[in-house]
């Protein structure tokens, strides 16, 4: 194996799942991870689940305990900043003045949340939720009760919403769309889980726009909508991600939606590859390329380019996927559909269980289990297949007959 000098910049899931690649596929030469948050690398998506709700502490977030690092001869930085890339000399510099020579550089900086600069935005109390900090933050909220208000209604809103209703806030979510989630799952699924939320005693205001904070005593007190003002007691923005693209910017590399890259995580530098949710990468299967800020993406990306820099075969040749948990309701979601494909029903929804399918022009687009277990690789080969409704539907037809047409 060749000794050239890795630098990872971002310790979060992919980059993490870079050096863990690179390690498993027997790299032996230096490793290099820089991350600027202060904790030891944790699941991101734990913590507006299992750790908002107490389920999971600080360890059981973590993706390895301290000693594997060393274990590993990963030299992992925390609490440092990247600051700017020289790609002629290949040295990345960090904000201390510090400069690092690489022969590849992997970016793996992920997102930062929405912030929408309306008026009250940055009074006390308006919360986001991208990292532990923040987490703790809405931990600390929720032991003290009150009422919550959440401006969006993605997947962080609603995780979020569900976790504070059930440590028993009171909790108002308002968003402008018809129905939570239809800009991805479409009107109809967008429904049920407006319903989820509402059964579960979330106050849910679809086709409200938030226009800025409520102050109360110089804190947030509430939100503003052009519907009229809700009082709360703090409020989360939850109005989505913008990938963290600074870096690359700086470095003039390729950038719209994120980091432009190959199939194979490399961007318009072939010393550099990007991955996780910075990266707008090429996929082989959909002929298209995709942005996606979904924890299997960072595993798998962070997998792929540790085979990349080590000259071994693979591509980004599958289908998305990404699994929420929300109340009673668990999830898988595989493939890559527009909120337009027509959504098509195995089972019952008042059940609670159950699978849908998408399609566009007779191809199943997409498919997402809800409550039943075991069977996401069985439906991840029936994306992309030809076949007829009333055969998705027919629960006389095996799950894994589908997959023929
Ligand atoms: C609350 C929450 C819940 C989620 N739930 C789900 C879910 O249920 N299902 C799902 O599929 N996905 C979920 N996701 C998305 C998933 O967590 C992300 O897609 C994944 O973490 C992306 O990994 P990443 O490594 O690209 O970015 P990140 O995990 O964000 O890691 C990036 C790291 O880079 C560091 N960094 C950035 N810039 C610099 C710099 N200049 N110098 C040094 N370090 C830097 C950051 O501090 C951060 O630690 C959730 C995300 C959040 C925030």
């Amino acid at each position: 194996m060749s000794e050239q000098r890795i630098v990872v910049v971002g310790a979060g899931l992919a980059g993490a799942h870079v050096v863990q690649g690179l390690r498993a596929e027997g790299f032996t030469g230096p490793i290099t991870m820089l991350g600027q948050e202060p904790e030891l690398p944790y699941d991101r998506t734990k913590l507006s689940k299992e750790y908002l709700q107490g389920r999971l502490d600080r360890a059981g977030i973590l993706l390895h305990d301290e000693s594997w690092y060393a274990e590993n001869g990963v030299g992992l930085r925390l609490g440092v900043v990247a600051a700017s890339i020289d790609r002629v000399a290949r040295t990345l510099r960090l904000a201390d003045g510090e400069e690092l020579a690489y022969d590849r550089l992997v970016l793996a900086t992920g997102a930062d949340s929405r912030r929408i600069p309306f008026p009250g935005a940055d009074l006390p109390g308006v919360m986001t939720l991208r990292d532990l900090r923040e987490s703790d933050a809405l931990k600390e909220l929720f032991a003290g009760g009150g009422h919550l208000g959440v401006i969006g209604a993605g997947w962080i809103g609603l995780e979020v919403a569900a976790a504070a209703r059930q440590a028993g806030m009171t909790v108002t979510v308002v968003a402008p769309n018809e129905q939570p989630l239809d800009n991805i799952l479409g009107p109809r699924i967008g429904a049920y889980f407006a319903d989820l939320h509402v059964r579960n005693g979330i106050d849910l205001r679809m086709g409200v726009g938030a226009k800025g904070i409520l102050e109360r005593d110089g804190c947030a007190g509430g939100i503003v909508t052009d519907h009229g003002d809700i009082a709360t007691d703090a409020v989360l923005v939850a109005v989505g991600a913008v990938p963290r693209v600074a870096l690359a910017q700086q470095a003039g590399l390729e950038v719209h939606n994120g980091v432009l890259t190959d199939e194979r995580m490399v961007t318009a530098d072939p010393a550099i590859l990007a991955v996780g949710d910075i990266a707008n990468a090429y996929n082989t299967l959909l002929g298209e390329r995709l942005r996606r800020e979904h924890w299997d993406n960072a595993l798998r990306q962070g997998a792929l380019a540790a085979r990349t820099i080590l000259g071994l075969d693979g591509a980004y040749d599958w289908q998305p996927y990404f699994y929420t948990d929300q109340f009673d309701l668990g999830m898988e979601y595989v493939g890559n559909n527009l909120a337009t494909d027509e959504p098509v029903v195995r089972g019952a929804l008042e059940s609670g269980e159950f699978i849908v399918f998408w399609q566009r022009d007779g191809v199943v687009t997409a498919a997402m289990n809800v409550n039943i277990w075991d069977v996401n690789d069985t439906l991840r080969t029936i994306v992309g297949q030809a076949v007829p409704a009333e055969r998705l539907t027919d629960p006389a037809v095996d799950l894994s007959a589908l997959a023929a047409g």
